[in-house]
């Protein structure tokens, strides 16, 4: 069938074929109308069949009735590519979207989500309750000041060379730019879903960068604490409409995870603090006191 000939009309509401790249659900052409309604794993979207299409549709109609009760009550900014998540409080409804333009969930469609750095846990999330890990990027960041110095310096003795000869600014010896990598790339979220069209949505919101002229860890670590605090929005804001009225347990790193994290890159930790936080845990009835015995003479090493 040559691009300009004549299609037969969209099977699904009887409208016209776009001329360039239709869509085609069983090798049948479907308008664009029709198909820009489709908004599921895309997996399922590659096997969707036409009598699955019609099913999703009604789905699609149901979906209408919860995007015009929506009443946002909270938006996530992922930053790039424009993520946003928005969330409506009072009926429990999230979606992924700037408007409630995209399908809307429902609380109860969350399983769990994980909210990592690179693949290290930071928070996880299910009825169960809400874990969150020290996390090791401030303590990583910090640990590149010395690198960042003498980049510094060499920047500086560049310079210094550069005026010698005439006392002006040349610009001829070559000044490199940092390009130490950043402790974390990005946080990876990662929500669970109970859903017939949806099993998992993945999204990225890029973790701070050094400056690669004026790279400094305490600019490093104010633009990770603001992420920090986007993320624990959106860990409040899961937690509302999914979990309401669970825990939360804050885990130390290294200790416990669903995920096995590695023990061996667990950094340092202030023992005394630990014992507290342990301490703590064991008074609100979340360890007994034998796992806190244990883990004490485990924290002291006797
Ligand atoms: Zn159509």
């Amino acid at each position: 069938m040559g691009l300009f000939s004549k299609k037969p009309p969209c099977p699904i509401c009887g409208g016209k074929i776009s001329w360039f790249l239709p869509s085609k659900i069983e090798g049948q052409y479907i308008c664009d109308t029709c198909y820009s309604k489709i908004d599921m794993d895309n997996d399922k979207k590659c096997n969707l069949t036409m009598q699955g299409f019609k099913e999703y549709l009604a789905f699609y109609d149901e979906n209408q009735h919860l995007k015009s009760k929506f009443a946002v009550s909270e938006k996530i900014d992922f930053g790039i590519w424009d993520t946003k998540i928005i969330f409506d409080y009072q009926n429990k409804l999230f979606c992924m979207s700037k408007n409630p333009d995209k399908t809307v969930f429902e609380g109860k469609h969350l399983k769990s989500f994980i909210i990592k750095e690179d693949n290290i846990p930071l928070f996880e999330g299910s009825s169960e309750g809400i874990r969150c890990y020290t996390s090791t990027v401030p303590e990583r960041a910090m640990a590149l000041a010395p690198q960042i110095a003498q980049y510094m310096m060499s920047k500086q003795l560049a310079r210094a060379i550069d005026k010698m000869d005439d006392g002006k600014e040349n610009r001829t010896a070559p000044i490199q730019l940092f390009d130490i990598p950043e402790p974390f790339k990005a946080f990876n979220v990662e929500l669970y879903l109970d859903h017939p069209y949806w099993t998992v949505i993945k999204c990225d919101m890029d973790g701070p960068r050094f400056s690669h002229e004026h790279p400094n860890v305490n600019d490093y670590i104010r633009d990770y604490q603001d992420s920090i605090k986007e993320i624990e929005k959106l860990v409040k804001a899961l937690k509302t409409v999914a979990f309401p009225g669970t825990v939360e347990i804050s885990v130390a790193f290294g200790t416990t995870s669903a995920q096995g994290v590695q023990k061996s890159v667990a950094p340092s930790v202030d023992p005394i603090e630990e014992i507290k936080r342990y301490k703590a845990l064991m008074e609100e009835g979340i360890i007994s006191q034998q796992e806190f015995e244990a883990k004490k003479k485990q924290l002291l090493g006797i």
